[in-house]
């Protein structure tokens, strides 16, 4: 939320305007994931600045692109981290975003880095492709995920259902890692940047396997919907999975409301644009990005805020 401080008795006694502070929190997803230390990254370049904008940032942990896009509908958060994916649906009205449930108000402000969706299995599960599914006990994210989201579309595209699973988790992906070591599940699903924190964890403790996501339904789903690209998975990421995994992608966008405002989503996207090289060193999933690619992707209309941002740094027209 957008906390104003009365500052007016301060500002008679000063030259220098002092503006109301602005307080904005990002929110993020799990903790081991990729959006969570996105998100401190954007925060920590944010806050360097307060002096200047006197705007400070902080970061949630959620459940990920669904719950944060709800939650900016809510007016309770400023800015999400989401799969374009989930964004473009919830803008557009569709699926579980159709009716009233909608976010016309969503904007975007920058499309970050690409994720790609993991399937990891445990190596004594057996499962070598998607289809082996059928009967297994799988984690399919929470509802609040985007992870979710596309995971049920990619399981209608192999004709599966959660019925056909001996067990359709729905924990969140934090609980991944301890729920396979512990054989509570087979694998789980995990829609997300590369290198992350969760799966190494799974990898560094566990035989696993990472499923390839392909074949001619993948294709048809690549043609059919705008934001979904094909990527692999780099065989130098994780112990275990020495071949580079082909799957479906999304992007990681910033996104926000129509309703914050713009000198806010100007600040905070000019901000990652003056840093982005420092920014790009911060993570390992950062590393094909480009100040270019910032504008690929992003699903959903661009805030006025983060396009005259980007028009200052001469990557707009
Ligand atoms: N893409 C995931 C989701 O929205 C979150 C990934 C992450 O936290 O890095 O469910």
């Amino acid at each position: 939320m957008n906390r104003k401080i009365a500052t007016l008795a301060l500002v008679s006694t000063l030259s220098v305007p002092l503006f109301a502070a602005e307080f904005i929190t990002i929110g993020t997803g799990g903790v081991t994931g990729t959006y969570y230390p996105t998100g401190g990254a954007i925060c920590q370049m944010v806050n360097k600045n307060k002096k200047e904008t006197n705007m400070r940032c902080s970061v949630e942990s959620t459940g990920g692109s669904v719950y944060n896009v709800n939650t900016i509908k809510a007016g309770e958060l400023d800015f999400g981290i989401s799969q374009s994916d989930t964004a473009y649906q919830a803008f557009k009205g569709e699926g579980k975003f159709a009716g009233a449930a909608a976010v016309p108000e969503l904007r975007s402000a920058i499309a970050i880095y690409p994720e790609l969706l993991a399937l990891v299995v445990s190596q004594k599960s057996g499962i070598k492709n998607v289809s082996d599914l059928k009967g297994k006990k799988i984690n399919l994210d929470s509802p609040g995920s985007g992870t979710r989201m596309t995971t049920d579309v990619v399981l209608e595209a192999f004709g599966l259902k959660a019925s056909d699973l001996a067990l359709a988790n729905e924990l969140k992906s934090s609980e991944g890692p301890t729920m396979l070591q512990d054989n509570h599940i087979d694998g789980y699903f995990y829609m997300v940047g590369h290198p992350t924190a969760n799966i190494k964890d799974s990898a560094n403790s566990l035989d696993i396997n990472l499923i390839p996501i392909e074949g001619a339904n993948i294709d048809a789903l690549i043609k059919k919907y705008p934001y979904f690209a094909k990527g692999t998975i780099s065989g130098t990421f994780y112990k275990g999975a020495p071949n580079d995994t082909p799957s479906i992608g999304v992007k990681a966008v910033l996104v926000t409301s129509s309703k914050v405002k713009d000198e806010v989503v100007y600040q905070v996207t000019k901000t990652i644009l003056d840093n982005f090289d420092k920014f790009k060193e911060l993570h390992p999933a950062y590393k094909t990005i480009t100040k270019e690619s910032l504008l690929d992707g992003l699903s959903v209309p661009q805030h006025p805020g983060a396009i005259k941002a980007f028009k200052e740094a001469g990557l707009l027209k």
